[in-house]
C-alpha cells in the first residue's frame, strides 16, 4: 500500500464515520460492515485484506492531522500476521493495544503517531467504564456494600461522569503501567507510618504518597539491594538506632515488595501474604537507601498477579483472551461475574481501598 491508496483508505474511512454517527470501536460488529463498504467504494485489490483491515482500523483510532505513517502500517500488519492470522475479527483489537503503545515505545507528543493515540486510549477506557458499571451495579443492588453509592446515582449524569473518571484512572495505569524511582548512593525512600496511614516519599525526587489503612502497594526492585533502615520515630536521623535489614539473596531483577498499611502495624514484605516481613509499629519510620531503582506499579490492586493481569504490555493475543476480556476482567476480576474474591483482585478494588470513589 502507499500514501495515496492510505490517503484514499483515510477519506472513506472519515465519510463512512460521517455517516455512521454510531459506529463503535469497541463494537467488534460494527467493523466487518466497514470494512465491506471501503472495499465496494474503491478499487484495492492489489492490497492484501489483512493489511486493509489494519489501516482501516488506524483510520478509525489514530490521528486525524495525517495519514498512518507507512513504518508503523507495515510494523501492526506485520504484528497481526504474526498473531491473528489473516481475519478480520481481531483487526480492532490489535490496533488499540498498538495505538496505546504495546509492542512499540511511544514518544511524549500531543497528536503523533508515534505517541499514544487518544482515539485508541479512548477505546480502552470505554470498555474499562462498562466494566466499572458493572462492578457498580452488583455492589449497589447484589453485594449492597454499606455506604457504597445505590445503583440510581450510578445511574445519573453525576454517577456516570464518576465511573468515567474511574475509568480514566485504570486505563492510564493500564497502559502507562509503572514509574521508575532512581535512588542515588545514600537517597532514601522514606515511610513515615502512624494509625492514620503511611506517608511514603523520596529524598530528592518528586515523589509522595499515601496509604490509608487497609491499602497496600507494590514496589518491584528493578536494580540494587533491598536495605530497609527501620528508625524508632519520625524524629530520629538516619544511623540513630536503627534496625537494619538487608534482603541479601535477591540481585538485581524484579524482586517485588509488598507494602501494606494495616490499622495498628504497617508490613514491608516479600509477598502478598506478608511472608518475611518487617513489621513497623506506629510512629516508626522506615527507609530503603539507595542505591537502587524502584519500579512503582500505577495499579493499587497490590496483588501478586498485578504485572501479568493489570497491564496491556502483558496481554497475550496468542493466548485466545481478547483485549475486550483481558480489559474488563482487569478491572472486576479474573472470575466470571462479579465474586468477592476475585474482586479484591482487581484493579478497581484496589483504586477504591486507595483513593476511595469520589
Ligand atoms: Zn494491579
Amino acid at each position: 500500500m502507499d500514501d495515496d491508496q492510505a490517503q484514499q483508505i483515510q477519506a472513506a474511512v472519515r465519510a463512512y464515520c460521517g455517516e455512521h454517527k454510531k459506529y463503535s470501536a469497541t463494537r467488534p460488529d460494527d467493523f466487518p460492515p466497514l470494512i465491506a463498504s471501503i472495499q465496494a467504494d474503491l478499487s484495492l485489490d492489489e492490497i492484501a485484506d489483512d493489511e486493509l483491515y489494519c489501516v482501516v482500523a488506524m483510520c478509525i483510532l489514530g490521528p486525524v492531522q495525517s495519514i498512518p505513517p507507512a513504518d508503523l502500517r507495515y510494523q501492526l500488519v506485520e504484528l497481526h500476521r504474526a498473531y491473528a492470522g489473516e481475519g478480520v475479527d481481531r483487526a480492532m483489537e490489535f490496533t488499540i493495544a498498538f495505538g496505546c503503545g504495546k509492542w512499540r515505545e511511544p514518544v511524549c507528543e500531543k497528536d503523533s503517531w508515534y505517541g499514544i493515540w487518544k482515539p485508541a486510549y479512548a477505546a480502552v477506557r470505554s470498555v474499562m467504564y462498562t466494566a466499572v458499571q458493572e462492578c457498580n451495579a452488583t455492589l449497589s443492588d447484589i453485594f449492597k456494600v454499606p455506604g457504597f453509592p445505590e445503583a440510581t446515582y450510578w445511574k445519573s449524569q453525576t454517577g456516570k461522569t464518576t465511573a468515567l473518571q474511574v475509568a480514566h484512572i485504570l486505563a492510564f495505569q493500564m497502559i502507562e503501567e509503572v514509574k521508575t524511582l532512581h535512588l542515588g548512593h545514600h537517597e532514601r525512600l522514606w515511610i513515615d507510618y502512624t494509625e492514620s496511614g503511611a506517608n511514603i516519599y523520596a529524598d530528592a525526587q518528586a515523589y509522595e504518597d499515601f496509604l490509608s489503612p487497609g491499602a497496600h502497594t507494590v514496589l518491584t526492585l528493578a536494580a540494587g539491594d533491598i536495605r530497609v533502615e527501620v528508625l524508632p520515630d519520625r524524629s530520629s536521623n538516619p544511623g540513630d538506632a536503627a534496625r537494619f535489614l538487608i534482603y541479601p539473596d535477591d540481585g538485581p531483577g524484579n524482586t517485588p515488595l509488598y507494602l501494606f498499611a494495616r490499622d495498628k502495624e504497617f508490613w514491608i514484605s516479600r509477598n502478598s501474604r506478608g511472608a518475611g516481613r518487617t513489621t513497623l509499629k506506629p510512629y516508626e519510620r522506615a527507609a530503603f537507601v539507595g542505591p537502587l531503582d524502584l519500579e512503582l506499579s500505577l495499579c493499587n490492586c497490590g496483588t501478586d498477579r498485578c504485572t501479568e493481569r493489570h497491564r496491556l504490555s502483558a496481554w497475550s493475543p496468542e493466548s485466545g483472551v481478547s483485549l475486550w476480556a483481558f480489559l474488563k476482567s482487569a478491572v472486576k476480576s479474573p472470575d466470571r461475574g462479579l465474586q468477592a474474591k476475585g474482586f479484591a483482585q482487581g484493579m478497581y478494588y484496589g483504586e477504591i481501598c486507595k483513593n476511595g470513589i469520589m
